[in-house]
């Protein structure tokens, strides 16, 4: 862990921290060298209507699988490439990964919603939006079939400059959503100042449902100021029937979770597509 201590912004590590250091070290290094080999991937998790079981989109999601360590979770090595700054180069590669399947799937007549995961970071580039047009543009992709997922926090920073560049960003005509809502301080009255039109709610209140009584407050509050104030509503970690009959109960617009399907390659993710009740494939 990082702390801060001192008058300035100095940080230093503590002495007992130095075995967590060296693994540090490793990971970076192994990462870096992963981007170099390849061994990135995404992997495509369904977002699927409550009401109807349609496709609404896919959340691409990283995957990186090391020779030594086998598979590392992003939430191990986003975070620690957040701290190094390589999660640029990573982002950018997620980018364009993620612009170039939406644009096959789109070309095949598979006109395929995909979200991707954008870090503070990455973000708070001064060419991060122009990245975004120039890659959409290359591609030739609708710029409706691209979303970025952003955080609460990332929202809070620097409120002037992020809304600007929120503005240029829907002004593509790309969508934005808010990923893990309620994990953060925003509230919604300030959410509905911003091009934002979904939020995403934060798996660690959809696990306690519909048993925990303060979970069950909460997402039961959350949907209905939602709806009220026009956001579309995503419940993330769906992992069970009662789970998703609680949530359609509440009006709650679509899911995503392991009840439906686990992220998948995109040739899976294909597969899956095409028995699910979709109106996307035929037309
Ligand atoms: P997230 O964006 O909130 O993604 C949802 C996470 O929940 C994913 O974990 C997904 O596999 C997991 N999940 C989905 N449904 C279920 C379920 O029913 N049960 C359970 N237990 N888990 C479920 P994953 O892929 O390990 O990613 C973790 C986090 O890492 C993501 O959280 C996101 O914050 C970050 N991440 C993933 N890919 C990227 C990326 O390309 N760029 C950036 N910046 N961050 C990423
Ligand atoms: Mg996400
Ligand atoms: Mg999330
Ligand atoms: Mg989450």
């Amino acid at each position: 862990r990082v702390k801060e201590r001192g008058r300035g912004n100095f940080r230093f590590y503590q002495p007992q921290m130095n075995v967590d250091w060296l693994s540090r070290i490793k990971l970076d290094h192994a990462m870096r060298q992963g981007m170099e080999q390849q061994r990135f991937a995404l992997h495509y998790q369904p977002q699927v209507s409550l009401a109807s079981g349609h496709l609404l989109g896919a959340e691409a999601l990283l995957r990186w699988v090391d020779p030594e360590l086998g598979n590392v979770s992003p939430a191990t090595f986003i975070p620690l490439a957040e701290e190094s700054g390589f999660i640029i180069k990573i982002g950018n590669w997620v980018l364009q990964e993620a612009v170039r399947q939406a644009t096959l799937w789109q070309n095949k007549g598979m006109p395929i919603v995909v979200s991707i995961n954008v870090s503070a970071l990455q973000f708070q580039q001064s060419d991060f939006v122009e990245r975004v047009a120039n890659c959409l543009k290359g591609a030739q992709l609708a710029p409706s079939l691209l979303e970025l997922e952003l955080t609460e926090s990332i929202l809070i920073r620097d409120a002037n400059e992020s809304l600007a560049r929120l503005h240029a960003l829907a002004a593509l005509g790309l969508s934005l959503a808010i990923d893990d809502f309620g994990t953060g301080y925003s509230s919604l009255a300030y959410l509905k100042k911003l091009p934002i039109s979904k939020l995403k709610i934060d798996r660690a209140f959809v696990m306690g449902l519909p048993s925990d009584e303060s979970d069950r407050a909460i997402v039961s509050a959350t949907i209905g100021m939602a709806r009220a104030l026009k956001f579309a509503v995503v419940a993330e970690g769906v992992e069970t029937q009662e789970q998703r009959d609680y949530l359609h109960e509440l009006q709650c617009g679509s899911y995503q979770g392991f009840l439906c399907s686990k992220g998948l390659p995109a040739a899976e993710f294909e597969q899956l597509v095409l028995r699910l009740p979709t109106a996307l494939v035929s037309s």
